[in-house]
C-alpha cells in the first residue's frame, strides 16, 4: 500500500496546528494525505483532555481502527497529543492496535519515531523537552520557514505550556511549564507563510498575552511586529488570559488595521467565589472593567468567551452572576460547558457536587440567553458594511463565496472574489449563524483602505 496518513484531531486550534506539523512531516518522508482511515497505511489520533470524557473519545475511536488493524497490520496506529502525554504507556497496554504514543513535545521527532515503529518497535515517547529559562525556539530551525499554511490562514505557536494552574484544567500538566519563542524566530516564520498565500495567520498559546521574552519585549511587542509583516491582510490570537489583558492591548486593537477586532477571553464564571476556587486570579469587576474599556476603544469589536456552569460549590446566586456577565458583555459567541473533573487537577479533589440536573438547567439557561443575545447582534449587523476577507467559493451555492468578517463572523456573498481578496460587502440578513451580504461597489480610489461601518456612519 502506498504511504498515507489519516490524523483524527481533537480539540483546539494549538491541536490543530500540531495535526498540521505532523502532515508537513509526513509530506516529507512521501505519505500523501489520506480522507479516511480505510484508505491510510498511517492513522494518527492527536488527542484533546480539556473537555469531558477524553479518554472514552479516544479509546471509542481507537476500537474502530482495530478491525481495521487485524486486516492490515502492517497498518500503524499512532496516539498523539494531551491524552497521549497524561496515559503514556497504559494506552499500548490498553490498546493492542496501538504501535505509537507521543506527547506534545516529541512533535518534531515524528520521523524518527516511525522509523522505530517500522523495525517492528512499539514505541511510547512523552519525555518533556528541557525548558531552560522563559525563552525556548521550540520550533527546529529547519521548520522555521516553513511553517504550514491552509488556503489563505496559517498558524503560528508563540508559546508552549501554561504556568496558570487554574483548579480544572489539565494542560499545564500535560504541556508543561510555559515557554516563549524568541520574536525573530516567530517573524520569520510569519514571512515565511505570507510568501507562500497566508493572508491571516493566528498567533496561537495556551495563555497567549502571557508571551514574553525579556522586562522589555511581550506580547504587545510581538503584536505589533508581527502587524508589520508585508503583505499580511489580518491577525489574530488565541487565547488571552483576562488577568494578562491590559488596556494597552485594547488602544493597539483600535490602532492597527491589521489586528482583527475580535478576541476570545474565557472569564469562565462570574461569581468571584468560584473564580477564585477556579484560581483564575481575576474578579469579575476586573475582567468587566477591561471589557468596558476595550469595546469603548474598539466600537463593534467582537468578544467570545468560555464559561464552565456547575464547578463545585457553585450555587443558584453564583450562577446568575455568570448569567450577569452575559447579559453585561454581550458576547459574539459563548463556548459554555457543564463541568467534570479532569484527574489530576487541584479541583478533582473537590466534590463534584452540583446535581446533573442542575448542571444541565444551567446550561440550558446560557445557551438560551447566548442565543437571544446574538440574534439580537446579527440583526444590528444588517445594513452594516463589513470588510470580508474571502476564503473561497461556496461549496454549493454556485457563484457565491464565503469568507469572514474581521470580527470573525462567517459571511457569504455573491461575485466573483478570489481566495485572499478583501471585499467590503452590505450585510443583508442572516440565516443560522452565516451573515448574508451583497458586494459593494469598489472605492473610488486605490488608496481608500477598505473598513467596517456602523449604522452611524
Ligand atoms: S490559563 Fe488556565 S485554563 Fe488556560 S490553559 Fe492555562 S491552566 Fe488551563
Amino acid at each position: 500500500m502506498p504511504k498515507s496518513v489519516h490524523i483524527k484531531t481533537f480539540g483546539c486550534q494549538m491541536n490543530e496546528h500540531d495535526s498540521q506539523r505532523m502532515l508537513d512531516q509526513l509530506a516529507e518522508l512521501g505519505y500523501a494525505p489520506a480522507a479516511t482511515p480505510d484508505e491510510a497505511s498511517l492513522v494518527i489520533v492527536n488527542t484533546c483532555s480539556v473537555r469531558h470524557n477524553p479518554e472514552n473519545k479516544v479509546y471509542s475511536f481507537l476500537g474502530t481502527l482495530r478491525p481495521l488493524k487485524e486486516a492490515r497490520p502492517d497498518m500503524i496506529v499512532a496516539v498523539a497529543g494531551c491524552v497521549a502525554q497524561q496515559e503514556g504507556e497504559k494506552i499500548l497496554q490498553r490498546e493492542r492496535c496501538v504501535d505509537l504514543v507521543f506527547g506534545p513535545d516529541n512533535l518534531f521527532r515524528l520521523g524518527e519515531m516511525l522509523a522505530e515503529v517500522a523495525g517492528g518497535r512499539r514505541v511510547c515517547d512523552t519525555h518533556w523537552a528541557e525548558r531552560e529559562g522563559r525563552v525556548q525556539n521550540f520550533v527546529p530551525e529547519e521548520w522555521v520557514e516553513r511553517g504550514h499554511v491552509e488556503g489563505i490562514r496559517a498558524y503560528i505557536a508563540i508559546t508552549k505550556g501554561c504556568n496558570n494552574l487554574c483548579s480544572f484544567c489539565i494542560v499545564p500538566h500535560t504541556r508543561g511549564r510555559e515557554v516563549s519563542r524568541d520574536p525573530e524566530n516567530i517573524l520569520r516564520e510569519a514571512r515565511g507563510m505570507v510568501a507562500r498565500g497566508a493572508r491571516e495567520i493566528w498567533l496561537l498559546g495556551q495563555n497567549v498575552n502571557s508571551y514574553r521574552v525579556s522586562p522589555d519585549y511581550g506580547f504587545y511587542e510581538l503584536l505589533r511586529g508581527v502587524c508589520r509583516v508585508e503583505g499580511l491582510a489580518r491577525l489574530r490570537f488565541t487565547s488571552p488570559h483576562p488577568k494578562d489583558w491590559n488596556n494597552a492591548l485594547s488602544d493597539l486593537m483600535a490602532a492597527e488595521p491589521v489586528i482583527c477586532k475580535q478576541v476570545h477571553l474565557p472569564f469562565q464564571a462570574g461569581s468571584d467565589r468560584i473564580l477564585k476556587a477556579m484560581r483564575r486570579r481575576h474578579t469579575l469587576a476586573e475582567y468587566l472593567e477591561k471589557v468596558a474599556y476595550l469595546q469603548a476603544a474598539v466600537p463593534g469589536v467582537e468578544i467570545s468567551t468560555d464559561l464552565i456552569v456547575g464547578f463545585p460549590g457553585e450555587t443558584e446566586e453564583d450562577f446568575e452572576r455568570t448569567l450577569d456577565c452575559l447579559r453585561a458583555v454581550r458576547f459574539s459567541q459563548v463556548f459554555p460547558f457543564k463541568y467534570s473533573p479532569r484527574p489530576g487537577t487541584e479541583a478533582a479533589s473537590l466534590p463534584d457536587d452540583v446535581p446533573r440536573a442542575a448542571k444541565e438547567s444551567r446550561l440550558a439557561r446560557v445557551i438560551a440567553l447566548q442565543e437571544s443575545i446574538n440574534a439580537e447582534r446579527q440583526q444590528a449587523l444588517t445594513g452594516t458594511v463589513q470588510t470580508v476577507l474571502v476564503d473561497g467559493p461556496h461549496p454549493r451555492r454556485r457563484g457565491w463565496v464565503n469568507g469572514r468578517t474581521d470580527g470573525w463572523r462567517a459571511v457569504t456573498f455573491p461575485g466573483g472574489a478570489r481566495p485572499g481578496d478583501l471585499v467590503r460587502a452590505r450585510v443583508t440578513g442572516h440565516q443560522g449563524h452565516w451573515l448574508l451580504a451583497e458586494p459593494e461597489p469598489a472605492p473610488e480610489t486605490a488608496a481608500e483602505t477598505p473598513r467596517e461601518t456602523t449604522h452611524e456612519d
